[in-house]
């Protein structure tokens, strides 16, 4: 059957190995897994279920109810200082689907797209299926912070949008604000674009500066699936320069329509959610894995998210390290599912202590015997 050629470029193989792996364990230590294990908090879920109960079933306003972007306009005002108009503001389908439509509404053919490596899986598919070219920006050997000078040396007068992710999947590097403001400076002089992927932003262990603070030509991504634990109800946002937001309105327009109406509602109770106890129960877990850990791995900075990013033990690449983890039915996730090479691994730490004791151990133990 014939299917377009723009579906040949994207490759979902990868991490569909690992999570095929997954299924053929026996409960296995899942480091593997991406998402918070907490649940939807009750205030929240009581909204969703009244929202359903009082019919608000039916499609809303292509940018969202007018309700949630005022809340939105609110929370922004107070994180970043940046005071958003409503047409800066766009109700989506998660982050990604902010990623889908900002992509879409900034990237033409041809166009490129600086990513740093390691990055979020979904960042140069997304670019490759809109016909944007990749271009990488290696980090590995600046501790997987951002060198403005590196930086500039691979624009080019095709450049378009610079993607940053901060705190970072699959590192956890938090981009601090002087380095914030020297990638501001390069980003200015050549009229780029700032994708800003902060869906990680409240899972902070250092102090987190949002890039909409310093650049205004950022569009700003963030999601509700991390902080709230709704992954499964896909709700996120973008705020930016009205052009962007209104081209990426006119998008969703044609395809998502509206971010679901009962996800939308139920979000109105987010600000009533203390995120306290989860963020302090995850940098126990960080603290926990990081003193483990570090005796036999060379860790990046574990700044915020719920990941670590691991090197290798000597002898490994990234892939055979993760294939010995799997044969003792420990999943991790080789680096080069994240990145152009393949010499560390992922960890995700949202899991009971006792697993994340249990996992971490196993692996010092299988860097110790070798390969
Ligand atoms: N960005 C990053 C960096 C992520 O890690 C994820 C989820 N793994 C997403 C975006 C997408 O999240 P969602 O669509 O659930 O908001």
């Amino acid at each position: 059957m014939h299917l377009a050629s723009r579906v040949g470029r994207i490759d979902a193989s990868g991490i569909r190995k690992i999570f095929d792996l997954a299924k053929s364990l026996k409960d296995p230590i899942n480091l593997s897994i991406g998402q918070p294990d907490f649940d939807v908090s009750p205030a929240v879920k009581e909204r969703a279920v009244a929202a359903i109960h009082a019919g608000r079933n039916t499609y809303t306003q292509t940018q969202g109810i007018p309700e949630l972007r005022e809340q939105i306009a609110t929370e922004e005002k107070a994180f970043s200082g940046r005071a958003y108009a409503p047409d800066e503001i766009l109700v989506t389908s998660g982050v990604s689907g902010g990623l889908f439509l900002g992509l879409m509404a900034l990237v033409d053919d041809g166009d490129e797209v600086i990513i740093p490596d390691p990055y979020f899986v979904m960042y140069k598919h997304l670019v490759n299926l809109f016909g944007g070219t990749p271009v990488y920006l290696d980090t590995y050997a600046s501790n997987f912070g951002i060198d403005a000078q590196a930086l500039e040396k691979l624009i080019t007068p095709k450049t378009r949008v610079l993607l940053l992710n901060s705190p970072a999947n699959p590192t956890g590097r938090i981009l601090p604000r002087s380095e914030l403001e020297a990638i501001a400076q390069v980003c200015a002089k050549h009229g780029i674009t700032i994708i800003s992927d902060e869906i990680y932003r409240h899972f902070s262990y250092v102090p987190m500066t949002s890039m909409a603070e310093i650049y205004p030509q950022t569009l700003v991504l963030v999601g509700h699936s991390k902080s709230y634990g709704m992954t499964g109800w896909r709700l996120g946002y973008a705020c930016g320069p009205a052009p962007v937001i209104q081209a990426m309105t006119k998008v969703q327009q044609y395809s998502f329509v509206c971010a679901p109406s009962v996800t939308q509602y139920a979000a109105l109770a987010c600000p009533t959610v203390d995120l306290g106890p989860n963020i302090t129960a995850y940098r126990a877990k960080r603290d926990l894995m990081v003193g483990i850990l570090s005796q036999r791995f060379e860790l990046a900075p574990p700044d915020g998210a719920f990941y670590l990013w691991a090197k290798a033990p000597a002898g490994f690449t990234g892939t055979t390290f993760v294939q010995k983890a799997i044969a003792n039915n420990c999943l991790i996730i080789p680096g080069n599912v994240f990145s152009e090479r393949d010499t560390h691994f992922r960890i995700c730490y949202t899991v009971p202590d006792e697993r994340l004791r249990q996992g971490a151990e196993l692996l010092v133990r299988l860097a110790e015997e070798g390969p």
